[in-house]
């Protein structure tokens, strides 16, 4: 008999920018029986987000819906145009496009709020480039003087996640296991916006893993909870470097 382990199969749908590759194929390299199942946190979120203020509650995710609304009107330069809430949050934060092939809402990065509108088109452009996969218009817009200077568009921009890539997001970030602090970290590391400590604080309560350490601390034998622990550490240790 072959036994297959489960892998976490990210969400996709080509209308909206797929995450970036180096965290899909690490995803396909999780074991999804060691994490929390994509359906049981998107209730769990969609009951958090349900439960927030009207104020809150159309922002702190955007459902396909309202992303490709807000994506749209930020690549049309027709954000007045948005509902109020959407307008408010998308100038507020000063919405940006990273894609003229799909839809992808970027924001940036607090340090560089206030940054020469030129230079941050700049970088916008190659965040762009690296997003489509190659250079498109003009070569006027491929800024060469600026090459190689994706890493660059990264540190300035983040990406807005559509509501069913926070489940993605959140397994890579959880990979090995780590508190709600270091998910957080990790999620601005690699470049994303809009996770937040109750959406990391969520996943890690239905974590099976998780949720057995959290039992073995409570139990009374010591030695136990030594061997559980190491048991599970294991497959932390067989993520690619
Ligand atoms: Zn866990």
């Amino acid at each position: 008999m072959i036994v297959t382990t489960p892998h976490i199969d990210p969400w996709s749908d080509g209308l909206y920018a797929p995450l970036p590759e180096a965290i899909i194929q690490s995803l396909r390299t999780v074991n999804a029986i060691e994490m929390p199942g994509r359906h049981a946190f998107d209730e769990a979120l969609g009951r958090f987000v349900a439960g927030l203020s009207s104020e809150l509650r159309e922002t702190a995710t955007f459902t396909e819906e309202s992303y490709s609304e807000v994506a749209r009107a930020v690549s049309e330069g027709t954000v007045a145009e948005l509902p109020p809430k959407l307008r408010m949050w998308a100038s507020c934060h000063h919405a940006r496009a990273g894609s003229r092939k799909s839809y992808l809402i970027l924001l940036p990065r607090d340090a560089f709020y206030n940054m020469n509108p030129a230079d941050e088109e700049k970088l916008r452009a190659n965040y762009i480039v690296q997003t489509d996969g190659e250079a498109s218009g003009s070569p006027a817009e491929q800024y060469p003087e600026n090459g190689g200077n994706s890493l660059e568009s990264v540190a300035v921009f983040e990406r807005v996640p559509v509501q069913p890539q926070i489940y993605d997001i959140l397994v890579f970030t959880h990979r090995n296991h780590g508190v709600a602090s270091t998910m957080l970290f990790e999620a601005r590391r690699i470049g994303i916006a809009t996770i937040t400590w109750p959406m990391v604080e969520m996943f890690i309560r239905l974590c099976p893993i998780c949720k057995m350490r959290a039992k073995g601390r409570h139990a009374a034998a010591p030695a136990e909870e030594e061997a559980a622990s190491a048991a599970f550490r294991a497959p932390a240790l067989s993520t690619p470097r």
